[in-house]
């Protein structure tokens, strides 16, 4: 009897492939184990065995695999489980999600480009002699194609050898050419954990009689320790003892010593490095994880709606706590942007190494390490906290899920497929696991609100600050009637200044908040009115002053200032419109003797970007701190008593049925960096337009009047969480193929769904990288089957597909698009 095995392609096609395989290796292969198989004409590609079977294929003859890749299967069963609902439930293939959910050195493919490693300098006596080659190979060519290697090895099976230097760090592949964050870590030392006690330590001095040195720097360490509560320096224990790093080291190597690192900028005073003792929760914290656990015995999930500051992370710590307690894994979900070595280390204070982080901004090495970790269930990653992906983390024994800022639509992947919802797709994971689901936001979305008004969702809430902290003082300032009277200087309301000035003088720090959309500055010519465009985009170029440049945000198209207008030549080309960098600079004239800080794209771009803001705010390196949406997430600064938000309108009046519930929670959110300690903070938001029903929320903190307007709103229109929605985007170079397209592709949508299709439409940018852009919005009302109503549009693509004119039209599909 024939063997073969189904396997997952990293593709974007929709069925699975069969493989025929031997007998033996059908008695090894298990599910989510990798294989290298041949694909079309010349590629190979790295594929993972699905199921294992003896039915051959009916329209093709099964290929032979080239290799068996893993010893163990490298992804669960639970994983593929949860792959199929991704695919499913957002209509891609299950080889998108493959290829998103795995770590990029996994997926080793004959188009691969590698690299040698520079930082590293293997031993290479200790290299195999096909490793050998490659590595020999790689020092005259710096780039070589996974193909190129198959053909300097003589042998089409190079996969095996590439994931082995991989693994010896002794090359890298081309998209990971990352610039690594390393936070600066000092290096202290402690007395190993077998000499703690008294007599354990006569015992060892007595043992060291007769390597007085050693024993020297053990004394030391001693006295040092006993005068200082502190952590000790590695170096400071050196210089105290007289002794050399060899000594210590050899110290170490006994384990008599034992050596730790801990970040400089956030050193923790622990006085035997065990952890952080938990703080004990406040009444209202209390009542919120009784109501929590209320909800996780009904195996619900459940909404934690606190305000900001009022401490929900401690109450997801104690949540944590318990979970490891119980030996199982905990996940916790944070948008990209609030991830950020602020609460990195709040949770390394509690429990340690016990915290692994999974990020983009980390390299392949440290990725595929806490992969690793977590499949093999090491106390090491115990506790995963990331950014979207990391729920794509192979958890053997996954016992808590947190979704933190839940409200955040950067958990959505926009692109590309899977265009999943990390929240969302958590709760789907955490009840494969049957483990418990929490979500948190001080401004919930109204999505999770209204499941929790439904019964779909647990509640619980804390509606106090910490520490009877006071919610900030939210002041609206008319600047419509204050430009009339020309009394703005800039953007800048004399309230504002007035508040700035004054907080400067009291010693505390201010944040300036500038919306990123909208108010791209772009140049303007005022004779004609033209303004620069992106020649492969339909948008205007954005004028960055600092590098003296016209950029393209969609597509990085740029160029230096024009000196002239390129319509009508004539040199009166203005910029129009205001951002960060303006607002900077008005200050700047404003406030000479001020230090400001800028925090958008430009600014964290580059090599730890962000992270250094951060800390030279945190450190008040930086007096004010002007920002855009960057600055709202998380961020607990001490010493912010004045936010500032310096136009409230364009997050207003943007065109989207989200805006206004957006605008709530972004204003409700940079509102909430402000006075966090003792002194009650103050808020500035400057409108056009103050009498704005959501600004009045804002200000007086009305969630439930925010959320009882929208639900209004929704319901009238047929919006989510009344209805679901699914965005289908056409994209095409030409553009009158796309508008016939998209005509016909909408007429079967229409009848099949009738008035529950809008569209098809231009989007405000219609043109991307010269590519047509046209959407469609097919709106399903709650009660409809969403299987089928997807089995129906799946039904009109094919027939679509079919039409050879269309063939090359592009056809993408957003569920729950946000
Ligand atoms: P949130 O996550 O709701 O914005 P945080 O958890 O950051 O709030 O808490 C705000 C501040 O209050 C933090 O500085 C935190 O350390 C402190 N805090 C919260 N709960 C406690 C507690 N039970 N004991 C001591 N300090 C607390
Ligand atoms: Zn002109
Ligand atoms: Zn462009």
């Amino acid at each position: 009897m024939p063997y073969f095995i189904n396997v997952i392609l990293p593709i974007p096609l929709e069925k699975l492939f069969t493989y025929s395989i031997s007998e033996a290796e059908a008695g090894f292969l298990q599910p989510g184990m990798r294989v290298a198989v041949p694909f079309g004409k010349s590629k190979i590609y790295t594929a993972l065995v699905h199921e294992v079977h003896q039915k051959p294929p009916v329209i093709y003859e099964a290929k032979e695999i080239h290799q068996i890749l893993d010893e163990t299967p490298l992804v669960t069963v639970m994983q593929l489980k949860h792959w199929f609902w991704i695919a499913d439930y957002y209509m891609c293939s299950v080889g998108e999600v493959f290829r998103s959910a795995v770590p990029n050195a996994f997926l080793l493919e004959s188009e691969t480009l590698i690299l040698r490693n520079k930082n590293f300098q293997p031993d290479e006596n200790e290299l195999l002699d096909d490793e050998f080659l490659v590595f020999e190979a790689l020092e005259h060519q710096s780039i070589l194609r996974v193909q190129e290697i198959s053909a300097i090895l003589g042998k089409k099976n190079v996969l095996p050898v590439l994931n082995r230097l991989l693994d010896k760090n002794i090359i890298i592949l081309k998209e990971e050419v990352y610039e690594q964050y390393k936070p600066k870590m000092v290096r202290y030392v402690r007395m190993g954990n077998a000499y703690k006690s008294e007599e354990k330590l006569e015992e060892l001095l007595n043992t060291l009689t007769r390597a007085p040195k050693q024993s020297q720097v053990v004394l030391t360490l001693f006295q040092l320790q006993a005068s200082s509560k502190k952590p000790i320096k590695v170096s400071d224990l050196e210089v105290a003892s007289k002794s050399s790093s060899a000594i210590i080291k050899t110290l170490m190597d006994k384990a008599v010593l034992e050596e730790y690192f801990i970040q400089t900028d956030r050193v923790v005073y622990q006085d035997d490095g065990a952890n952080e003792s938990l703080k004990s929760l406040n009444e209202y914290q209390l009542a919120a994880l009784k109501d929590i656990k209320l909800g996780f015995e009904k195996n619900l999930p459940t909404l934690l709606h606190g305000v900001t500051s009022s401490g929900k992370t401690e109450v997801y710590v104690k949540l944590i706590e318990e979970c490891i307690r119980s030996n199982k894994q905990a996940l916790y979900l944070l948008p990209e942007i609030a991830l950020t070595t602020q609460l990195i280390s709040r949770l390394q204070e509690y429990f340690g190494e016990k915290v692994a982080v999974y990020h983009s901004k980390y390299s392949v090495q440290e990725r595929v390490e806490v992969w690793n970790n977590v499949l093999a269930n090491k106390a090491k990653a115990q506790i995963v906290i990331g950014a979207r992906s990391a729920l794509f983390m192979p958890f053997a024994d996954l016992g808590l899920v947190i979704v933190d800022e839940e409200h955040e639509s950067s958990f959505k992947q926009y692109d590309p497929a899977p265009r999943y919802h990390a929240r969302d797709a958590a709760i789907v994971l955490g009840k494969l696991h049957k483990a418990k689901i929490l979500l948190g936001s001080a401004t919930p979305s109204v999505e999770s609100y209204y499941n929790a008004q439904t019964g779909k969702y647990g509640y619980a809430s804390i509606l106090r600050r910490f520490g009877d902290v006071q919610m900030p003082d939210v002041e609206l300032v008319d600047i419509k009637e204050l430009t009339r009277k020309k009394r703005m200087k800039g953007h800048f309301s004399e309230r504002l200044l007035e508040e700035i000035t004054e907080t400067l003088e009291s010693g505390a720090q201010v944040i300036l908040f500038q919306n990123r959309r909208g108010y791209a500055p772009i140049m303007e010519c005022t004779t004609c009115g033209h303004s620069p465009q992106c020649p492969n985009c339909d948008v205007s170029l954005t004028y960055h002053q600092h590098k003296k440049q016209l950029r393209c945000h969609y597509c990085s198209y740029n160029i230096a200032v024009p000196l002239a207008c390129e319509a009508c030549g004539s040199s009166t080309l203005d910029t129009k419109g205001f951002g960060t960098e303006q607002v900077e600079q008005e200050l700047q004239t404003l406030f000479p003797e001020v230090k400001i800080g800028r925090m958008d794209l430009d600014t964290t771009r580059g090599k730890y970007g962000y992270e250094k803001i951060i800390t030279a705010f945190e450190q008040q390196e930086i007096d004010i701190l002007v920002g855009t949406q960057m600055l709202t997430k998380g961020l607990d600064f001490r010493n912010v008593n004045l936010v500032g938000i310096m136009n409230a309108d364009t997050l207003l009046n943007f065109p989207d049925f989200r805006a206004h519930e957006r605008s709530y929670q972004l204003l409700t959110q940079v509102s909430g960096r402000a006075g966090r300690t003792k002194k009650r903070g103050k808020v500035i938001i400057q409108s056009y337009n103050p009498y704005h029903q959501i600004l009045k929320q804002v200000s007086t903190g009305d969630y439930e009047g925010m959320f009882k307007e929208q639900l209004y709103e929704r319901q009238q229109y047929k919006y989510p969480p009344i209805n679901r929605i699914i965005k289908v985007t056409f994209k095409h170079k030409d553009y009158n193929k796309l508008n016939e397209a998209a005509e016909w592709f909408t007429q079967g949508l229409r009848n099949a769904f009738g008035i529950h299709v809008l569209g098809p439409e231009f989007p405000p940018v219609s043109r991307i990288r010269n590519q047509y852009l046209k959407h469609v919005l097919i709106k399903i009302p709650n009660g409809q089957a969403l299987g089928k109503t997807k089995n129906s549009i799946k039904r009109i693509e094919k027939s679509f597909n079919a039409i050879s004119q269309y063939a090359s039209v592009r056809v993408i599909y957003n569920v729950d698009y946000i």
